[in-house]
């Protein structure tokens, strides 16, 4: 894959249009600069690759928004060196901005083409999540605690093994609601048993689903 003249600033041309949107964090911008968006995407919608649409990346499953990556990025508020969970990996883009960042990535797919399609694309752009293919319901207990914890999928209700395998003072981003329609929700752990909601207007994603898929 190349990553021309033309592709950087299609980037910087998508870059302005999240500022106006009201996308400021610069550390989010600059990694939106760096990760190819069209690496991701099937040949046929390379051309698209810098509007702000959503696409299908197989399975049955799209690759978010822009601005919906800019935005719950934006929510988690990355330092460097962060160790962050992502559930639902899916095309691989946001994981590769969680990276450009600098954060520690673990991320999680319940479809296996796509965990398996993912993998090369981001290791080719020369970063290195920790990618695992399983149930984003159950978190990854073995890397835990995290600063942060996102989730790319519409969640029915919030999983408790995520709430537990934040740090206390860690964020966890997550769209909640049912088919079609989610209110994004962050959750600041102040205590073991303490937290802060927040919400953030509504939102669409692919359903989080339960079990790991074929
Ligand atoms: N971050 C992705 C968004 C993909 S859409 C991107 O930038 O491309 C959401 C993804 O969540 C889909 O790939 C879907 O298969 C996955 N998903 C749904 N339920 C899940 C679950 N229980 N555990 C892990 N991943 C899940």
């Amino acid at each position: 894959m190349i990553d021309s003249y033309r592709h950087k600033g299609m980037r910087r041309q998508l870059i302005e249009e999240l500022q106006l949107k009201g996308i400021n964090n610069q550390k989010v911008l600059d990694a939106f600069d760096k990760v190819p968006r069209h690496f991701f995407l099937d040949s046929s919608f390379m051309n698209q690759a810098y509007t702000n649409i959503a696409f299908q990346i197989g399975a049955g499953q799209t690759i978010s928004h822009p601005y919906t990556v800019a935005f719950q990025t934006t929510l988690l508020g990355l330092e460097r060196g962060h160790r962050v969970l992502e559930i639902g990996t899916g095309s691989g883009f946001q994981t590769a901005i969680l990276c450009a960042i600098g954060a520690r990535v673990v991320s999680i797919e319940r479809q296996k083409e796509l965990f398996i399609k993912a993998k090369p694309i981001i290791t080719h752009l020369g970063y290195s999540p920790n990618l695992f293919y399983g149930d984003g319901y159950k978190g990854k207990v073995s890397y835990a605690p995290y600063d942060s914890i996102l989730v790319t999928c519409g969640a029915p209700f919030i999983p408790q093994e995520l709430k537990d395998q934040l740090k206390v003072g860690g964020k966890l981003v997550i769209p909640i609601g049912g088919d079609g329609k989610q209110i994004m929700t962050r959750l600041i752990k102040l205590g073991e048993d303490e937290w802060k909601t927040e919400t953030f207007g509504d939102f669409s994603f692919v359903p989080m689903l339960k079990k790991t898929a074929k």
